[in-house]
């Protein structure tokens, strides 16, 4: 009887398994033209184990993140912090290198239910991609997504903070250490991610540099909407004024599993946005279609760390 069954059984299995590769192929939240999600800081956001949190109240219930299986959450080297200017350590970092960083096209907007992402075209030249080196860094980082951070209103926003200070909003642009080849290799190493934290703060009027970057938010209010950019987004124009003087320190990503490989660079010169272009990021909506907001994590422990 054994090996009869067993013989009819596989090309059963087979099937059922092709199946099964194809549902979940149907099912993956990403066009052919971005980047799959695998490949971004909030990766975990696509993972089915998680779907179905409302995120205001799954980040109202962030201590609860250090028990989820395989999480880092709950380790001494944690992310986001609030940084002492007075205790932290003063150190001179050569120049940061900023390359590429001009207008890019054609970048990909999606909301993912907890932040509205922006990622380069699959086909984007690869002589082109931003990269960054400098800074202290200890190689060549290039350029994987960047996304935002903020508040329901602009009492707070930003995930760092500094002397308890919080600012309306946190714009992170994400990098890979390109030594370890890709980046889901480089989310295996505790040099693996440079991560620019800029402090959004509430400015008299627009700002230009911004527009390419909210203008299409109203395309993409529900999750999973995604759109394409029509006009370019200059990422050097997206920086502080000043880049030279800035926090730094080891850290994690910010939602789980908060693995410990980011080397956090948090420019202290904010950059002006209005509240007009603020109001843009919370018509957003999360998965349950409530108001996507407050989607920053508490400042974590220091432990034995230092900024610099
Ligand atoms: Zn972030």
């Amino acid at each position: 009887m054994m090996p009869q069954s067993s013989l009819t059984c596989c090309p059963f299995v087979m099937f059922i398994v092709f199946v099964l590769l194809l549902i979940s192929a149907a099912g993956f939240p990403v066009s052919d033209e971005a980047y799959p999600s695998s490949a971004f800081e909030h990766w975990i956001y696509g993972k089915s184990n998680l779907k179905g949190t409302s995120w205001n109240k799954w980040y109202a219930n962030s201590g609860a993140w250090a028990n989820l299986t395989g999480s880092s959450c709950g380790g001494k080297q944690q992310s986001p912090i609030n940084i002492n200017p007075r205790s932290s350590v003063r150190k001179t970092f050569p120049k940061f290198r900023f390359h590429n960083y001009g207008n890019i096209d054609r970048m990909i907007l999606m909301n993912n239910g907890h932040t509205a992402m922006y990622s380069l075209q699959r086909k984007f030249p690869k002589g082109r991609i931003p990269y960054i080196t400098g800074g202290g860094l200890n190689g060549t980082y290039e350029f994987a997504q960047f996304h935002l951070h903020w508040g329901n209103d602009s009492t707070r926003g930003s995930e760092h903070i500094i002397a308890s200070k919080s600012y309306p909003g946190e714009l992170h642009l994400v990098h890979f250490n390109t030594k370890y080849g890709s980046f889901a290799d480089a989310t295996a190493h505790s040099d693996g991610l440079a991560v620019l934290g800029i402090f959004l703060k509430i400015g008299p009027g627009e700002n230009p540099y911004f527009r390419p970057v909210v203008d299409q938010l109203g395309d993409v209010l529900q999750n999973h909407d995604e759109t394409i950019l029509t006009n370019l987004v200059s990422f050097k124009d997206l920086l502080p004024k000043q880049t030279t003087s800035f926090y730094r320190y080891s850290g994690s990503l910010t939602t789980p599993f908060c693995q410990q490989i980011v080397i956090w660079t948090v420019f202290d010169t904010p950059v002006e946005v209005s509240e007009k272009q603020m109001n843009k990021f919370r018509k957003l909506e999360n998965l349950e279609g409530e108001h996507l907001v407050n989607n920053f994590r508490p400042s974590q422990k220091m432990h034995d760390r230092t900024v610099f």
